[in-house]
């Protein structure tokens, strides 16, 4: 790929830097390359014109105004351009630097320890090129309580089914539902109604229909001679409803399902609101063997010493510690920790976000009895189950 025309400013306060930088630069092609040896002179130019400069080489310790609060201003301008940090400052604060920016809302290439190699300057220089990934918040759709409740009574939900594996033995273990809302002919993802029907009272509903709409189709599988898990996930607001356990109770025997071959997902940062109700109700639930799982571990909040009072037998580890942990150590460290804590605790581990082969092999190698992840398949309809658990095979490495 060309960078024909880039124009590149490169902040760093030391001379040296920038000359070495600007040259490489332009050896590589970029148009134009402005050298600044302090941020408020950086910041200026931006100022003038944020749309004249496409990317920018900024280091982090400079008198005077340091990067990050450079970024901070650059987000204020709403510099649309690209941004990559060049520091010696140690591994862990370029990343926190770079998360920060992200924050703000800039697009953040990468963070390089000094001196930068020529070929990463390259490759800086072509994704800069690139056109701007849009931003996934512009392209979100969040749906009013009207019509999803309509959706409701309608029947317009229906569940989609991701499967668990076994790593020990490579067999299919369960599956996870994934409630979907099939609008005209588009399908809508949960993150885009479930806020709005915790919001708006109508969650209960939901989980209501998605275990019914679970047990059915458990029912189904087992009569065609499958017996895998169904986990479905449940809200905090349905752990505050006493009368909860009672319902799923109710519908595990009109589909003639065993407690056992049920779980509940809870989110871990919103387990613990209402202590003593869920308590309650999980204590309820695991006494009939209904499983209870701990998801997205590791982005909540709870201390372990409350996880351990709750009856969980569980625990997902986020996919954000599962998904690249070969490649970066403070999520291998996470999400090593977690799996060894659980297994302290006597509590199964699940590792969800396994999307490639590097992932499978972390999560093997790490002591984890389940993985979950569009490596392995992504969330299918109830009837596309049976033929995809014949056709399994786990990869052979
Ligand atoms: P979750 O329970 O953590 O579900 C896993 C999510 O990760 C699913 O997204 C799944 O499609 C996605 N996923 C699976 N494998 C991979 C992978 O390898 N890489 C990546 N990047 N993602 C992967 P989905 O279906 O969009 O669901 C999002 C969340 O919505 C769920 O997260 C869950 O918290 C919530 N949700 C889904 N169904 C229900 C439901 O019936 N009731 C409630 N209360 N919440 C639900
Ligand atoms: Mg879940
Ligand atoms: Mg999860």
């Amino acid at each position: 790929m060309s960078t024909p025309g880039l124009k590149v400013l490169v902040v760093d306060d030391s001379r040296t830097v920038l000359r070495l930088l600007s040259r490489q630069l332009v050896s590589l092609g970029a148009g134009v390359v402005t050298p600044c040896d302090r941020g408020d002179a950086a910041l200026e130019r931006i100022a003038d014109d944020p749309r004249a400069t496409d990317l920018v080489f900024c280091d982090l310790n400079m008198p005077n105004m340091d990067g990050i609060e450079l970024v901070r201003r650059l987000a204020q301008l709403d510099y649309q351009g690209a941004l990559v940090f060049v520091s010696s400052e140690n591994p862990r604060v370029l990343k926190s630097a770079e998360r920060l920016a992200t924050s703000l809302g800039l697009w953040v290439l990468g963070a390089e320890g000094k001196p930068i190699a020529l070929e990463r300057i390259g490759h800086f220089l072509e994704l800069a090129a690139s056109d701007r990934p849009r931003k996934a918040v512009a392209a979100r759709v969040s749906y009013g309580p009207d019509e999803l409740r309509t959706a409701l009574a309608e029947g317009h939900l229906v569940n989609h089914y991701q499967p668990k594996i076994e790593l020990a033995t490579g067999r299919v273990a369960g599956f996870e539902a994934l409630v979907r809302w099939r609008r005209g002919a588009e399908l809508v993802f949960p993150d885009q109604f479930i806020p709005t029907a915790e919001e708006h009272g109508l969650i209960d509903e939901l989980t209501r229909q998605v275990l019914l709409h679970a047990l059915a189709d458990l029912k189904r599988w087992r009569e065609g001679g499958l017996s895998p898990h169904v986990a479905v996930n449940v809200s905090m607001e349905n752990l505050t409803d006493l009368s909860f356990p009672e319902f799923v109770f109710a519908a595990l025997e009109k589909y003639g399902i065993p407690g056992d071959n049920l779980i509940l997902e809870v989110t871990e940062s919103r387990v613990m609101r209402d202590r003593i109700v869920a308590l309650d109700i999980l204590t309820r639930l695991s006494m009939r063997r209904v499983g209870l799982s701990i998801d997205d571990f590791g982005t909540g909040h709870s201390s372990l010493a409350q996880l351990r009072e709750l009856p969980f037998e569980e625990l997902k580890v986020d996919r954000s510690f599962v998904h690249g942990a070969s490649r970066d150590a403070s999520r291998k460290a996470i999400g090593e920790a977690s799996i060894g804590m659980a297994r302290g605790l006597e509590m199964r581990t699940v590792a969800e976000g396994v999307e490639d082969t590097e992932d499978w092999d972390f999560v093997v190698a790490s002591g984890c009895d389940l993985a979950q992840g569009w490596f392995i398949a992504r969330a299918m309809p109830a009837n596309s189950v049976p033929g995809w658990i014949a056709k399994w095979s786990p990869p052979v490495r």
